[in-house]
């Protein structure tokens, strides 16, 4: 997959606050490189010239908001922390377990642009008045691991990480945490949890981390993606920032954004927020392969909703994916073509959210096999008459606020939406034998 701006997108600081830095040769941008890139200057601006409070105002008023999937204002986040200077102890987290299917924006940050990561980190943690930072990383990024690394020693060694940064009075240590390839370690709380040597299995919210996090201390968890548009945004200013994206959008900044699935030229781009799924699918993805049609499409990861082609038009912006009801999530669609089968789709998806439930409360832990289940029958052509009834009552049980957490609502958002736009599919995998008889009692206890 390609990465970074497309040829025909000019490769320049003003218009691409993350991706300007890379090369061509899609090798890491070290520490020597980075700095001859204007590198590390946002960081002296922020430890040097700037009160902690006009950090946390400029990231307030920039708009950015989480590029992690779920778009909380980062800037109001960032606000939550106390402000009880006693309280001295507090931590940042870079939310580096990008585990969504069909997702790997930040995976190619971390490997290609580790400083910039590190300075967002540097940059956060001053505004935030912490100590130290870890960095969750997903178990099998091993390349952006040792990026990372590499990059933490060359900041140490520079007087970038450490004690009276930059001769600011300043103290800030950075880890790589390594994670071990548990798709719940993402949700925040299991990853604190996780981070604890715990068992990852979310915890209630309220509190949130920024009141009660890492060991009982007020903790940011941003991701990856966020934090590295945090110098851009204190280096340039709000006004830069908020030009960026279409006038339109409701949105400001830009966004790794992407295309997978039968499309002709598959990648990553960094785009205006605003820009229509249609320019993304076409000028960019180049439209589907010869022979390939498009049916539907995912706006941002497994957990997003499934459109229809005519939901092209809409634009791309983190509150939601036009009028058009669906979450954008990450950011990185899916085509999905004539030849692939709904069922067996959405049997596969809930496969993986069956497998990566903790299992903490009872509607994610038995109502996704459940799914998987009548999925699976189904497919095979073996679905009874009220397997369609089931599964939308499980879409139901399992929806925004019935669960511990976003995983299961997560998880029968896609379902949901294809039942509705697909709907024959679904019936046609009821048996004529069993549309005869046999009552749905299972469901209804
Ligand atoms: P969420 O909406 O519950 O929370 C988003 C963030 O906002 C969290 O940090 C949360 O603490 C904060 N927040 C929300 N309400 C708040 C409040 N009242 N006060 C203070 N803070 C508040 O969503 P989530 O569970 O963090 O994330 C779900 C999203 O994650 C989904 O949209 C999905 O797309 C995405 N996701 C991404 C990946 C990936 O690999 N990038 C993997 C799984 C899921």
């Amino acid at each position: 997959a390609s990465f970074g701006p497309a040829n025909r997108i000019a490769r320049t600081e003003e218009t691409h606050p993350l991706t300007w830095r890379l090369r061509d040769d899609g090798q890491p941008v070290w520490l020597e490189e980075y700095q001859q890139k204007n590198g590390y200057t946002a960081a002296r601006k922020a430890l040097l010239d700037m009160a902690q409070a006009d950090i946390v105002n400029t990231v307030k008023t920039s708009g950015l908001k989480g590029r992690g999937g779920a778009g909380f204002p980062t800037g109001v986040k960032w606000s939550l922390m106390p402000a009880d200077e006693s309280l001295n102890i507090r931590y940042l987290l870079c939310n580096a377990d990008e585990m969504e299917p069909n997702t790997w924006k930040d995976r190619l940050l971390m490997e290609q642009l580790p400083h910039l990561l590190i300075e967002g980190m540097l940059i956060s943690a001053r505004a935030l008045k912490a100590y130290r930072g870890y960095i969750f990383l997903r178990g099998e990024y091993v390349d952006a691991a040792r990026h990372l690394n590499r990059a933490i020693d060359e900041a140490k060694a520079a007087g970038l990480l450490g004690s009276n940064i930059l001769g600011s009075g300043f103290d800030f240590e950075l880890f790589v945490h390594t994670g071990a390839g548990r798709y719940i370690c993402g949700e925040e709380t299991a990853l604190i949890n996780s981070l604890e040597g715990r068992r990852a299995n979310p915890r209630a919210k309220p509190p949130f981390p920024a009141a009660v996090g890492v060991w009982g201390k007020p903790t940011c968890v941003n991701n990856v993606e966020t934090l590295c548009n945090v110098p851009a945004i204190v280096g340039n200013g709000v006004q830069w920032y908020t030009g960026l994206a279409r006038p339109d959008s409701g949105d400001h900044g830009t966004k790794l954004m992407g295309f997978s699935g039968k499309v002709k030229n598959p990648g990553i781009w960094e785009l205006p927020f605003g820009i229509t799924a249609r320019e993304l699918f076409e000028e960019y993805a180049g439209g589907m392969r010869d022979g390939f049609t498009l049916k539907c499409w995912q706006p941002g990861g497994a957990g997003t909703g499934f459109l229809l082609p005519e939901h092209l038009e809409a634009q791309m912006y983190s509150g939601g994916i036009g009028k058009v009801g669906t979450r954008m999530g990450t950011g990185l669609a899916l085509a999905v073509d004539h030849t692939i089968s709904m069922v067996s789709l959405l049997r596969n998806m809930e496969e993986f959210f069956a497998r990566e439930s903790c299992g903490w409360c009872t509607p994610c832990r038995d109502g996704l096999p459940w799914s998987v289940k009548t999925l699976r029958a189904l497919e095979r052509g073996e679905g009874r008459p009220e397997d369609l009834e089931v599964l939308a009552r499980l879409v139901d049980f399992l929806g925004p606020g019935k669960t511990f957490c976003a995983h299961a609502p997560g998880a029968v958002e896609p379902l949901g939406s294809a039942i509705k736009y697909f709907r024959s599919e679904f019936e046609a995998g009821i048996s004529p034998a069993a549309a005869v008889g046999k009552p749905g009692a299972e469901f209804v206890q």
